[in-house]
């Protein structure tokens, strides 16, 4: 089956939704065809530069989704403004900071569309890659890194670093850390444990490696699939500036409600008045 996220139904239907107002109101200036009901909406979107600049953000979108039409850019002047275009266009709105983090990728079906989102609303994230999924799709780390997306250490293959010796806690956060400087261009400085499993000693071997350890203040419980809405909720309940959020890109069968669940969050998050950026090498917290 075609698989087609919900974000991109909502876009879609959002297009529908917009070409069933655009031919009403094209009927309605047909039926009144005074040149002041003709103007009005054209000088309305135009009149503030806000406006101006969402309706280009909405209009690139929609020619973006229905690129088979024959001229998608004729119904820029009369497209609603949305809210979270508006809240991007004032930054001065957006002045707290919260960092969205997935780990367990990067995962061919899942993180493409989560890149596309943060891509589409300019904005960014933290992946904490794991090297054997890296080295089989090793263009998505990149593409992450491109974006400006902080790219951690995630371990080679996922193991739960307590049960291991010292020398193989070294080549588990060592050959992943390799991996992405590779892909990157830049050494990772920050790294996650698998399962939040870490003691002194793993701390202090990847501390020799240069890397600090990134937890997070809100555990979402993706990876348990409770339902999109849960996971919205559970970051919107928690939310506060600095807040580091994890969530999961890879790892499980699905990833379907964490994309669907960070479709609604980007645009609730701006215009909440959070900038949604990539970690700091220094890290966040403790
Ligand atoms: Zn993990």
């Amino acid at each position: 089956m075609h698989k087609l996220s919900m974000a991109g139904v909502g876009r879609l239907r959002t297009v529908a939704t917009l070409t069933a107002v655009l031919v009403a109101a094209c009927a309605s200036t047909t039926a009144h065809p005074s040149p002041l009901s003709i103007r009005s909406p054209t000088v309305a979107a135009s009149a503030h530069p806000l406006a101006t600049l969402a309706s280009k953000a909405l209009a690139k979108r929609i020619s973006h989704t229905v690129d088979d039409g024959p001229t998608p850019t004729t119904t820029r002047p009369i497209l609603p403004v949305p809210l979270a275009a508006l809240a991007r266009a004032t930054s001065k709105r957006l002045t707290k900071t919260i960092y969205l983090t997935f780990d367990d990728g990067p995962d061919p079906a899942w993180t493409p569309e989560i890149i596309s989102l943060l891509e589409e609303y300019g904005a960014h994230a933290s992946f904490f890659v794991i090297g054997e999924n890296a080295k089989r799709w090793p263009a998505l780390v990149e593409r992450e890194a491109r974006d400006g997306d902080t790219v951690g250490d995630h371990t080679w293959s996922h193991p739960a670093l307590t049960n291991l010796s010292d020398s193989a806690v070294y080549v588990e956060l060592g050959r992943d850390r390799n991996l992405v400087t590779t892909l990157t261009g830049e050494a990772p400085t920050l790294w996650r444990p698998p399962y939040e499993a870490f003691n002194t000693s793993v701390v202090g071997i990847a501390s020799g490696l240069r890397m600090k350890m990134q937890l997070w203040s809100v555990d979402t419980g993706d990876w348990q699939l409770p339902g999109t809405e849960v996971i919205v909720l559970r970051v919107m309940a928690a939310l506060h500036n600095g807040m580091v959020v994890l969530l999961h890109d890879g790892g499980g069968y699905t990833r379907s409600e964490t994309v669907a669940a960070v479709a609604v969050l980007i645009p609730e998050l701006e215009a909440a008045g959070y900038l949604l950026a990539a970690l700091p090498s220094a890290g966040i917290g403790r």
